[in-house]
Formats: structure tokens, C-alpha cells, sequence
């Protein structure tokens, strides 16, 4: 029988031996013991399993993606720097100079930019798509060198949901792999493994780690697709590695071939690794994060619907509200709540949002989203501030959009601190 999420958030991962410590030790450490060469030989041959390099694996880090990968529901996962570079690495394990793929617009705006601009200096072009086409509409947009398609459960900023199971069923007619970022849902709320998709990202540094205390990402393989059913599209992975002996990675290790690529080759020439100080403060966020998450749940919920009964207020975007576009669908990918973060309008001009969030005294400006501290955001203010009115519509921000993270208080004093600032309008 497999244990439930809040069991595996405690027990799975680290499991010390006798005499061992129980909480996670921080294997802060360069580099690893062997006794003789042989040993050591056997690991960079990949002949064995064990430590050597930070770079490459270390326990305290691996303990933490063991964590997650059982979270998620996967066969294997890493852990990266930042989700920056997890989501980098998620595509680039599989795409190379001349090689497609194909994204949802809506997706977090650093993201946009690697794919957009850094990847595309890179040779590896990426075509951006509305995520509500049908799957007619979608099929246009695949070519014969399209290697992945991509997109986020929740969307940040907008909030929107993702349909996942409609993009695996297109991503599987062409025979490539669906890459989701689970980074506002987590696995508490979805796995998106369960409804097709193949590989799962995160940034870590959001609600896993929950605190604001560490940049992180993790990529996870359920270890479904297969990669040798589909070789010509997939080169690395079913060719020899001749940086590595001639390996090919998914006759070798099968369900682990996608996450030993990225390792063996990613991690050991870029390094985007995360320091084991940062999957110890991981870890200690995951213990808590299911109660955590279904805290900004119920927080987020109440203040949206606040929000919707209140004058000042023009508009609210908040998946789990019944008047929301994406409501059935939050309905069956999140039947449980979706995230803390709610995206809403003021009527008025920009100085009245200004004045209304500078007021605020429980709820701070920030850029920071998905931690245990209420904070909100003015796109068109901070960080969009470069772009004109016609930019941000583009860019699919709203000019008078605010960006509210609810987090974990309690939820009468951030509904008190709201209402204060309203009255001063
Ligand atoms: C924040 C975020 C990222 C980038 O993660 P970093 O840890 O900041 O590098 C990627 N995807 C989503 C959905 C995010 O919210």
C-alpha cells in the first residue's frame, strides 16, 4: 500500500540506518573517500553507483530529490540551482542546436525569456501558443524537428490552468515528451504525471521550500515515455555518449535515462547545482508543505471572495472561484484547492493602486511570490516597469493587475489589513 502525501512529505527521502542521524545530515563536502582507484575508476565509467563529486551527486541533495521524485510520483529526479536552470535543462537534455519546441504563452516571464531569447541564440527555436486552442489547432504547430512541448499546471502570474491531459494527447500524437511545470500547484494539489504528462519541474524556491530562504529548482521523469520508440527524434538519448565512453543512456538505465543524461552531461558541464545548505532548508519546507499549501488554499479562497464582494475592486482572477474561466478545470486537475496567488484589479488609475498598496501594513510589496508571508505586486509599477500599456496587454498583464500571494497568517488579520486600506481611498 503506498502512503499518502503527508506521509511521504516525513519519510521518504533521508532513511538513516542505525545510529545514523535522523534529521538529514548536510554532506557538506566537496568531494568523497574511496580506498582505491578501482573503486573510483567504476564511477566515472559509470559502472557503479556512489559518490565522487559535488557536482555530479551528493547525498544530501539526492536524499531531497528522492523526496520529491516520490512526491511527484516519478522514476528519477535532480535537483538544480534555481527553477531557472531546471527548466533549462528539462528541454535542453532533449533539444539541441536546430531542434523545435512548442510552449504555452502563459508562462512565468523568466521563463519566456530563456525560451525566447537565450535559447533561441542558442540554435533551439520555441513557437509560443494560446493553451486554450483545440487539439486541431494545436497540431499545427508541430514540425519534424519539434522535440517537446511545455507548459505551467498553474500559470504565474495569470493563474490559469493548464489542461494537461489535452497536451498530452497532442505531445503523444507527435511523438515527444510533455514537460509541466509544477511549481504553483505542487504535488500536494496536482501530479501532473497522473494525467499524461512526462517530465515535472519545479522551482523550488516558491512553496516546496515555503519560507523564502533558498533559490532551488528540481526536474522529475515519471520514466514513461519511451525515448527509443521514437530514437531518430532523440539522438542524445539513444546514440552513444562518446563523453562518456559510448553510453547510451536509454538502453543503460532505462527509467533513469533522462535524469542520468542530465546529470551525467548537463550538471557536470554547466554545475547549476543546488548546495546541499539549500536542500537541507528544502527538505525541512517539505515536512510542513501539505499543510502549508492547504492553508493558502483556504487563506486565498476567502480573501478572493472578499475581493469579488468589494467596491474598489474590478475584476478578480482566481481559479477556484466558480465565476472564474478556468473553474472546471481547476475543478479536475486541483479538486482540492489550487494555489494562494490571486491576480485582481482596482478601479481607478495607477496612483489609486499605489496609494492602496502602500497603505497596507501586514501585507508588504514584494517581488517574491508562493512563501508563507502575504505580499503583493504591481507588474505594471515593478517589474514590467520598462514596458508601455500596449506592451503589458501583450505580455498578458493587465496595466492595473496586482499580483497577491496570500500566505499563511491568519486570515481575518490580512482581510483587516485589506479593508483598512480601502477605507483610505
Ligand atoms: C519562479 C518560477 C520559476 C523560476 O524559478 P527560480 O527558482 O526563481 O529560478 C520558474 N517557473 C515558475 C512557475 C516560477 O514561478
Amino acid at each position: 500500500m503506498s502512503n499518502k502525501i503527508e506521509t511521504k512529505c516525513i519519510i521518504e527521502g533521508w532513511k538513516p540506518g542505525n545510529g545514523e542521524p535522523r534529521q538529514l545530515p548536510i554532506y557538506q563536502s566537496t568531494t568523497f573517500n574511496y580506498k582505491n582507484s578501482e573503486e573510483m575508476g567504476k564511477l566515472f565509467a559509470l559502472e557503479a553507483e556512489g559518490y565522487f563529486y559535488t557536482r555530479l551527486q551528493n547525498p544530501t541533495n539526492d536524499a531531497v530529490a528522492d523526496k520529491i521524485c516520490s512526491l511527484e510520483g516519478g522514476a528519477a529526479a535532480m535537483l538544480t540551482s534555481s527553477g531557472q536552470a531546471a527548466n533549462f535543462y528539462a528541454i535542453f537534455n532533449i533539444c539541441e542546436v536546430g531542434d523545435h519546441f512548442i510552449a504555452s504563452t502563459s508562462i512565468y516571464g523568466g521563463t519566456y525569456n530563456l525560451f525566447n531569447v537565450t535559447m533561441r541564440k542558442m540554435g533551439i527555436e520555441c513557437t509560443f501558443v494560446d493553451q486554450n486552442l483545440s487539439e486541431e489547432e494545436l497540431d499545427k504547430y508541430f514540425k519534424p524537428n519539434t522535440k517537446a512541448l511545455f507548459g505551467e499546471t498553474i500559470t504565474n502570474p495569470t493563474v490559469k490552468i493548464f489542461d494537461i491531459e489535452k497536451f498530452a494527447k497532442v505531445a503523444h500524437n507527435h511523438g515527444v515528451p510533455l514537460i509541466v511545470d509544477n511549481t504553483f500547484a505542487t504535488p500536494v494539489n496536482c501530479r501532473p504525471f497522473e494525467w499524461g504528462a512526462d517530465i515535472v519541474t519545479h522551482s523550488t524556491t516558491k512553496y516546496m521550500d515555503g519560507h523564502g530562504v533558498g533559490v532551488g529548482g528540481c526536474i522529475v521523469d515519471s520514466g514513461n515515455f519511451d525515448w527509443l520508440a521514437h530514437a531518430d527524434s532523440f539522438p542524445g538519448l539513444t546514440t552513444p555518449d562518446e563523453s562518456y565512453h559510448g553510453i547510451i543512456y536509454a538502453e543503460k538505465f532505462g527509467k533513469g535515462a533522462y535524469i542520468t543524461k542530465a546529470t551525467a552531461q548537463l550538471m557536470r558541464d554547466l554545475g547549476a547545482i543546488q548546495s546541499p545548505q539549500n536542500a537541507f532548508y528544502l527538505n525541512v519546507g517539505l515536512e510542513t508543505l501539505p499543510i502549508r499549501v492547504e492553508r493558502h488554499c483556504s487563506n486565498g479562497l476567502k480573501i478572493a471572495k472578499y475581493l469579488e464582494n468589494n467596491d474598489n475592486v474590478a475584476w478578480v482572477n482566481y481559479p477556484d472561484l466558480p465565476s472564474n474561466a478556468d473553474y472546471e478545470l481547476a475543478l479536475k486537475y486541483l479538486p482540492n484547492g489550487s494555489c494562494g496567488v490571486i491576480s485582481f484589479g482596482l478601479k481607478g488609475d495607477r496612483e489609486r493602486s499605489i496609494k492602496f498598496m502602500d497603505s497596507l501594513k501586514i501585507i508588504s510589496i514584494a517581488t517574491h511570490v508562493a512563501d508563507s508571508r502575504t505580499c503583493l505586486l504591481h507588474p505594471a509599477s515593478h517589474t514590467h516597469r520598462q514596458l508601455s500599456e500596449k506592451q503589458l496587454i501583450e505580455a498578458g498583464v493587465a496595466p492595473d493587475l496586482i499580483r497577491l500571494s496570500v500566505g499563511i497568517e491568519n486570515v481575518n488579520d490580512l482581510i483587516g489589513d485589506l479593508e483598512l486600506s480601502f477605507r483610505g481611498l
